[in-house]
């Protein structure tokens, strides 16, 4: 039995620490699609790992090549597409190919028949929930079309080394796939604690100067509207409006930095997220209808939330007000927000879809951060405080975006049973 287990655990060995490596270069990630390099850096890894495997088979049975290869080419096709799959499995094939003997067809067959399956089911595993349950149904296909090719190509080669390959490799797919999630959601994590740092940072700093600037403010602005009621000098009743605009606009720009600083000052209650979105739609609907902009809003069953109604309503009203702005004045569009139960249970989910300009992955990547805008009047920070406003709230956020098509957020929200 051990001529069967050691190999066996070589391989274990090479594609867990192979991963493992991957990760600490290239942070599995799901919140982003991997672009072109990504993908065939994720292929030629696994690529590598499955050689690696290659090269510690099962030897003493006869002339056959029995490894873990097909593990890396199953994965890697599972989470990042045909393309790093191909990679994989063409490297397999011709090294395979090339160490010859008796089953080299076999060999080539079932890392093939990898690929295909790996295929068949990505989509579908990709948007599951429940992914080890996922990777036992996949595996158990795999092996339906596994056992097929041997049996009806190479000799019976003893119920032993069945039992124990067939298992090693089904544990070893399933903690794959348990291991990568875990990866996901700890990298996850980890870049949500630097962005939650930095976030604060930019709070504290505001809180420290909003303050003092706001005071003079104020007193310039009464000043400018006293001098301009008894004024006869045309200048200054040509200007002292949009001096006044201008100090409002700072005021305002204030007034963001200190949610920022202080989200914390939450007056929580039982709120109708119905009556919320209601309200923000209609608050904002006068923007839209000036931008040529209509909104749609399809709500789908009554859901309270626990939290703070005014916070609430801030966080989507930013969201909807980028939608517009996305959106060019002179072609017109349209918001589209929907609202109903997460998939998760004691969740809703909003989307919000506008068909503006769009984002490329790029500009996806620096939304949320801190004076990250590409408006002439922005300012950058309606999306860290919504980001940050949902984040207090305990829920997420989610952007989907392609250029010249629209955006998609995605608002997921703990919700509480009723308020009654
Ligand atoms: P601001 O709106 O002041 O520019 P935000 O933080 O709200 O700041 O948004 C940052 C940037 O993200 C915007 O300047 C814009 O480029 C981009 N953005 C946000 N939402 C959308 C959207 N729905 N469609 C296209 N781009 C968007
Ligand atoms: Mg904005």
């Amino acid at each position: 039995m051990i001529y069967l287990i050691k190999p066996l655990i070589v391989n274990i060995t090479i594609i867990f620490s192979l991963m493992f490596n991957a990760n600490l270069f290239f942070p599995f990630s799901k919140r982003k699609p991997l672009n072109f390099k990504q993908q065939t850096i994720f292929g030629l890894f696994s690529a590598f790992s499955a050689k690696l495997c290659m090269l510690y088979p099962i030897e003493t049975l006869e002339d056959t090549n029995f490894d873990f290869r097909m593990i890396p080419i199953l994965v890697v096709t599972l989470y990042g597409g045909w393309y790093p799959g191909l990679i994989c499995t063409v490297i397999v094939v011709i090294i395979r190919y090339t160490i010859g003997g008796e089953y080299v067809y076999v060999g080539i067959a079932v890392s093939i028949l990898a690929l295909g399956i790996g295929l068949l089911f990505r989509t579908v595993f990709l948007k599951s929930t429940k992914k080890m349950l996922y990777g036992l149904v996949v595996i158990s296909i795999y092996y339906l079309g596994y056992i097929f090719i041997l049996f009806s190509t190479v000799s019976f080669l003893g119920i032993n080394f069945y039992i124990v390959y067939f298992l090693a490799f089904g544990i070893t797919f399933i903690a794959l796939i348990y291991t990568v999630e875990r990866l996901i959601i700890a990298n996850q994590q980890f870049d949500e604690t630097l962005y939650m740092d930095k976030l604060s940072t930019v709070g504290q700093m505001a809180a420290a100067f909003a303050h003092e600037i706001r005071n003079p403010i104020t007193t310039v602005r009464g000043f400018i509207q006293y001098i301009n009621n008894d004024t006869k000098d045309e200048n200054l009743k040509q200007f002292a409006p949009l001096i006044l605009d201008e100090l409002d606009r700072t005021n305002k720009i204030i007034t963001n930095y200190l949610t920022v600083a202080r989200p914390t000052d939450f007056s929580l209650n039982y709120i109708d997220v119905n009556k919320v979105l209601q309200d923000s739609v209609e608050l904002i609907r006068p923007f839209g209808s000036y931008r040529n902009v209509s909104i749609e809003l399809e709500l789908e069953g009554d859901h309270f939330i626990y939290s703070d109604e005014h916070h609430l309503k801030q966080a989507l009203m930013n969201i909807i007000k980028n939608g517009i702005e996305a959106v060019e004045e002179d072609q017109g569009g349209y918001i589209k927000i929907h609202k109903q139960s997460g998939e998760e249970k004691g969740t809703i989910v909003i989307t919000i879809v506008d068909n503006g300009i769009g984002m490329t992955e790029e500009q996806l990547e620096k939304i949320g951060l801190p004076y990250y805008t590409t408006k002439t009047k922005g300012t950058g920070l309606g999306s860290m405080i919504t980001n940050r406003l949902i984040h207090e709230m305990k829920g997420k956020i989610q952007y989907e975006s392609r250029v010249h098509t629209g955006t998609k957020v995605t608002v997921t929200l703990p919700t509480v049973r009723n308020k009654s």
